[in-house]
């Protein structure tokens, strides 16, 4: 590999990194290609490879049509802007040595949010086992982690402390009844099948023991 062309790619991909302000992931490889091209002037051969294999591999990584910002300055690796649509991802991406990994299953959370889940809920909490556990960010954030398959190491505390939530109430209600309400918004209709449960659990505990005495 030609090291001169990698700094250069490098220092390419900093200087839009800095420059740009927001702008898609077409846009952003298209203008480190170009500022390459400034540097090296007509780039061919095992230059251009270099280059291609970067660019490539950001297609793939996520969607062109997907935008680059500064998430990271608002405390983000990343965030879908349900009013618009837009798929917002931290510029950190780009990097050369971006975690592939990493970055495809936080693609994923991001796409559960936007495609497998309703913009709005009939009900913005549910109550169990004496807890009120609110769907947004608690439950949206349980489904978009546990079907992007995120382990623990890629989650901030917080992140962790929803996840354990929602398996609690998975282990309530199902996890086919917890995804389908958040796919519907039906929360309501959740709180429904849960305080069912919650009946049944509390008129079998009702029975008092055989000597009458409650403890
Ligand atoms: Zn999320």
């Amino acid at each position: 590999m030609n090291e001169a062309t990698v700094d250069v790619l490098n220092e390419s991909i900093e200087a839009e990194q800095d420059s740009s302000s927001r702008e898609t992931v077409r846009a952003f490889v298209n203008n480190v290609q170009n500022r390459v091209q400034e540097r090296v002037g007509n780039i061919a051969g095992k230059e251009m490879q270099v280059v291609r294999g970067w660019l490539e591999e950001k297609l793939r990584l996520l969607d062109p049509t997907y935008e680059i910002y500064d998430t990271a300055s608002k405390g983000a690796a990343a965030w879908f802007e349900p009013g618009t649509g837009r798929m917002v991802f931290d510029d950190r991406t780009m990097d050369r040595r971006a975690d592939t990994g990493y970055w495809s299953r936080v693609r994923r959370h991001e796409e559960v949010h936007k495609n497998d889940q309703a913009h709005t809920f009939n009900r913005g909490a549910i109550t169990f086992d004496g807890k009120v556990v609110p769907v947004h960010p608690v439950l949206i954030e349980w489904h978009a982690i546990r079907q992007s398959g995120q382990p623990d190491g890629d989650l901030t505390a917080g992140y962790r402390a929803h996840v354990r939530l929602g398996d609690e109430l998975v282990a309530i209600a199902g996890r086919g009844a917890v995804t389908d309400a958040l796919r519907t918004g039906d929360i309501a209709g959740l709180q429904e099948t849960i305080n069912g449960k919650d009946d049944s659990f509390l008129q079998e505990s009702r029975i008092l023991p055989a000597s009458g005495h409650l403890l």
